[in-house]
């Protein structure tokens, strides 16, 4: 099985959206927001037919770990409250496409963040998306203030309320930001690939492993500046007297494939070890057209991973096992799920 662990729903029918700016539009006046609109199941199944399963099947890959569209967060607008419930009805719809189309993906929840606001409040929603849609992870935001760096960083006991969950349910999260509303940033440019390089290089300087010892990250975006940049952090660590990079991170953090040429890859592959790897698109996501030197999709990352000088057995942990290790619900809810497809 060809497992990809980072898709979102960047296809949603327009009304989700639309009724997102209504809500935060209907906040800033103070009023109540409308209603939600209503979302067929036959328009669910046309965005995901035409759009990212059709791509699965091109691609050649099984499952998508599905998570709201990223930069949709937004979690810099509105409040806790908005955030509350635009994160039930993203991931309400995340559960609506797994239950539509079972054997190809399987869900991850966006948190209800806010800028300094704690994060106990999204307590209840892990709480609720594990127990009755069975999703099997979160995607957790170093930076709610979408670009200005508000919150304590990823090392603070601030943090640690969702770690617990975490390790209470067996369940990793993405480091993933937002929107950017700083405009020095680029959204899904300089803003993810720092968020990523950001948030690995808190938890590396941290406590976090000694206090969460089984709790498990993927940094996305194929580890944002960190592989390309690993020798800094390993001379980083010694300096600071840390000891050996691999011995602080490589039983918590997973870097992810989601790097769009294959110079990238065979880089990516080379410093990372290959347990330590989980195949990823990101499709449909960022980067949409196709590459005038290869003919291909930027995001056709498998294409990549298939010329790879690796083992038979190394490819098969990224394709696969890795992600059922890394998710240590995910053997679990794809059982499920298969069942109710059968
Ligand atoms: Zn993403």
């Amino acid at each position: 099985m060809i497992i990809d662990c980072h898709g979102h729903y960047t296809t949603a029918p327009r009304q989700h959206e639309g009724w997102r700016r209504e809500q935060i539009e209907a906040h800033a006046a103070g009023k109540a927001p409308p209603p939600r609109p209503a979302i067929t199941d036959g328009e669910i199944r046309e965005t995901i037919a035409g759009g990212q399963l059709k791509l699965q099947r091109e691609r050649g890959t099984d499952l998508t770990i599905f998570s709201p569209r990223a930069a949709g967060m937004g979690h810099h607008l509105g409040d806790a409250t908005t955030s509350e419930a635009w994160a039930r009805a993203c991931n309400e719809l995340i559960h609506r496409v797994c239950s539509l189309f079972p054997k190809n993906f399987v869900g991850v929840a966006m948190l209800p963040q806010s800028p300094r606001v704690s994060p106990k409040n999204c307590l209840p929603e892990i709480d609720r998306v594990v127990n009755e849609y069975g999703f099997v992870g979160i995607n957790l935001n170093p930076d709610p203030s979408g670009g200005h760096w508000q919150d304590p960083p990823l090392s603070d006991r601030y943090w640690y309320p969702i770690y617990e969950k975490m390790a209470e349910y067996d369940i990793p999260a993405m480091i993933h930001v937002s929107a950017a509303c700083n405009p020095a940033y680029h959204t899904t440019g300089s803003h993810y690939l720092n968020g990523d390089t950001v948030g690995f290089n808190q938890l590396m300087t941290s406590s976090v492993f000694k206090d969460f010892p089984t709790i498990k990250f993927i940094i996305p975006h194929g580890g944002g500046a960190v592989p390309y940049h690993w020798g800094r952090f390993r001379g980083l660590a010694q300096d600071a007297g840390l000891g050996l990079l691999s011995d602080l991170v490589l039983n918590n953090i997973f870097f992810d494939t989601c790097v769009y040429h294959l110079p990238g890859q065979e880089l990516l592959a080379k410093v990372i070890p290959a347990d330590n790897i989980l195949f990823a698109s990101e499709m449909i996501g960022a980067v949409r057209g196709i590459d005038p030197e290869t003919g291909h999709h930027y995001d056709d990352t498998k294409r990549y991973i298939d010329q790879l000088p690796l083992s038979a057995e190394d490819k098969a942990k990224i394709f696969e096992g890795n992600a059922r290790r890394v998710y240590g619900r995910l053997s679990g809810t794809i059982a499920k799920q298969s069942a109710t497809a059968a």
